[in-house]
């Protein structure tokens, strides 16, 4: 098992490169790492699994009701919702079926409520079903006044992604993936009829090359001699509300989509907040991850209207993320036969849901690219600590704390985190190297004194693990 995050970069030429372990970088070398002879390494500039995009959308298994027919997204999407909701049963990944409602708030998105059913049907999604007044508000009795209506999508679902990213590095790791952290790729050329990659670490060589450099993936193309497509961050802001307002709402509650995006929703989250956003702004800057007083002050006007009590209760965070957008209604995926290279582009907004049907689609360009895949095994299953509340705990297991009472010493009083869970995660395969890290393996500091109390505590352990 091999994850470095210094030093030199091994000598002997890889058969395939993934750079990027986002969602779906890490998703595509785990689906590479069923095939025993090849040798894969995951090469991610940042010093962790999932620091991009990954970390922050709103964290939706989409049933892909709402995409653009015919196209590859919405067909990915559809067969990653099946392959992923599959693989977190599997797993222990938290998922919840709440559903959700696409609500119609005046006659015009009434209208368009039968034309988004049709939609679903030709996108393969037949469970949609129209609402009247009285069976949503029987559903969501909170919902503001005045909706008109709603199409009910039964098979939407909440999911942890952090728990998906890191599930997929650690089974690619366990089968035998080199993991690279801290491993920019600044240049590429040809060598020797592969590709020769020059990053901070030193150079890395690879037969063949895949890139899921999320929004970085046209400065990669670039690298590579291609100029297919620019892509232009588009920010999402969202507030988090405190777990005292999950009673308010029962569905995820999405708008009637427009042409920026799925608009502004209000939606449960697996750890048992409440999500309200995203914004949809185009920008420049790859980096622009901060909060506006403008965006949130935007997303609280619209929250006022969907669910009014929601504004009354205590927010817990605010984040953004960005999505990779690239101005064409469809992935970027395209593979060069001739270079033995295979761009992954364009993930825009449902890159989660559809992360393992993307995989095993790249898997196939790359044999078509004539990479002999060799022959196919099944992985060694792994089973994630379940940061979910719908599932039990470790504070909630007393067979667990009667076996390991360090199960029972809570450390995180907000998000009941033991020192068992902070203990096993910081001595896991890919273990954290900063404290955010930490978080998104356990939700230590994430909860609404977001790590006040137990801040100290926490970095005393991660730093003692580390030293
Ligand atoms: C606000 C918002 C809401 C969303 N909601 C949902 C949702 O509900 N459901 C859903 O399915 N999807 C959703 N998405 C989309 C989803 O989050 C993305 O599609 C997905 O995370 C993209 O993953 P990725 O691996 O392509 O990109 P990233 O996670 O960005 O990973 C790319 C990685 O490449 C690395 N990298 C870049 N350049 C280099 C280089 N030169 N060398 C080495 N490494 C490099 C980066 O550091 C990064 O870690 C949402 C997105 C946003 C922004």
């Amino acid at each position: 098992m091999t994850v470095t995050a210094d030093g030199p970069l091994p000598e002997t030429a890889y058969d395939v490169a993934v750079v990027g372990a986002g969602v779906v970088g890490c998703a595509i070398a785990r689906a590479l790492a069923r095939h025993p002879r090849l040798r894969i390494a995951l090469v991610e500039a940042q010093d962790d699994v999932g620091q991009g995009t990954s970390k922050a959308n709103t964290s939706i298994l989409h049933t892909g009701f709402d995409a653009a027919p015919g196209t590859l997204e919405a067909r990915l999407v559809r067969d990653g919702y099946e392959r992923l909701g599959a693989y977190a049963a599997e797993t222990g990944i938290p998922v919840e079926r709440v559903g959700a409602l696409l609500v119609a708030w005046d006659e015009e998105q009434l209208a368009a409520l039968p034309r988004l059913a049709a939609k679903a049907e030709r996108n393969g999604y037949h469970d949609t079903r129209p609402l009247s007044p009285g069976e949503l508000y029987a559903r969501e009795p909170r919902l503001g006044p005045g909706a008109l209506g709603a199409l009910h999508v039964p098979g939407e679902s909440i999911i942890c992604p952090w728990t998906t990213t890191l599930a997929y590095a650690t089974q690619a790791v366990h089968a035998g993936v080199d993991l690279h952290l801290n491993t920019p790729v600044q240049h590429a050329s040809r060598q020797d009829g592969g590709h020769r990659l020059l990053t901070s670490r030193g150079t890395l060589h690879a037969r063949r090359l895949v890139n899921a450099a999320g929004l970085h993936a046209d400065t990669v193309d670039r690298l590579l001699g291609h100029e297919d497509f620019t892509v232009t961050p588009r920010r999402g802001q969202l507030l988090v509300y405190d777990k005292l307002a999950r009673p308010l709402v029962r569905h995820i509650l999405l708008p009637v989509p427009t042409a920026l995006g799925k608009g502004v929703l209000v939606a449960p989250t697996v750890y048992g907040n409440v999500l309200l956003g995203p914004t949809a702004e185009d920008l420049d800057d790859k980096r622009a991850t901060g909060s506006t007083a403008e965006g949130l002050a935007g997303l609280r006007d619209k929250g006022r209207r969907i669910l009014p009590d929601l504004l009354q209760e205590e927010v817990t965070a605010v984040y953004a993320g960005l999505r990779a957008a690239t101005g064409q209604e469809d992935y970027r995926i395209a593979a060069h036969p001739g270079q033995g290279y295979v761009t992954v582009g364009g993930i825009r907004s449902t890159g989660l849901t559809a992360s393992l049907a993307i995989a095993a689609h790249v898997t196939g360009l790359l044999a078509e690219t004539g990479l002999d895949l060799g022959p196919r095994r099944e992985l060694e299953p792994v089973t994630m600590p379940n940061l979910g509340e719908s599932f039990p705990r470790p504070y909630q297991r007393p067979e667990l704390i009667a076996a390991d009472p360090e199960y029972g010493t809570l450390v995180c009083h907000c998000e009941r985190v033991s020192r068992g869970e902070i203990r096993d995660a910081l001595a896991g395969p890919i273990p954290p190297r900063t404290l955010e890290g930490l978080r998104r393996r356990t939700r230590a500091r994430a909860g609404r004194c977001q790590g006040f109390y137990c801040g100290a505590a926490v970095r005393e352990l991660f730093e003692r693990a580390r030293a």
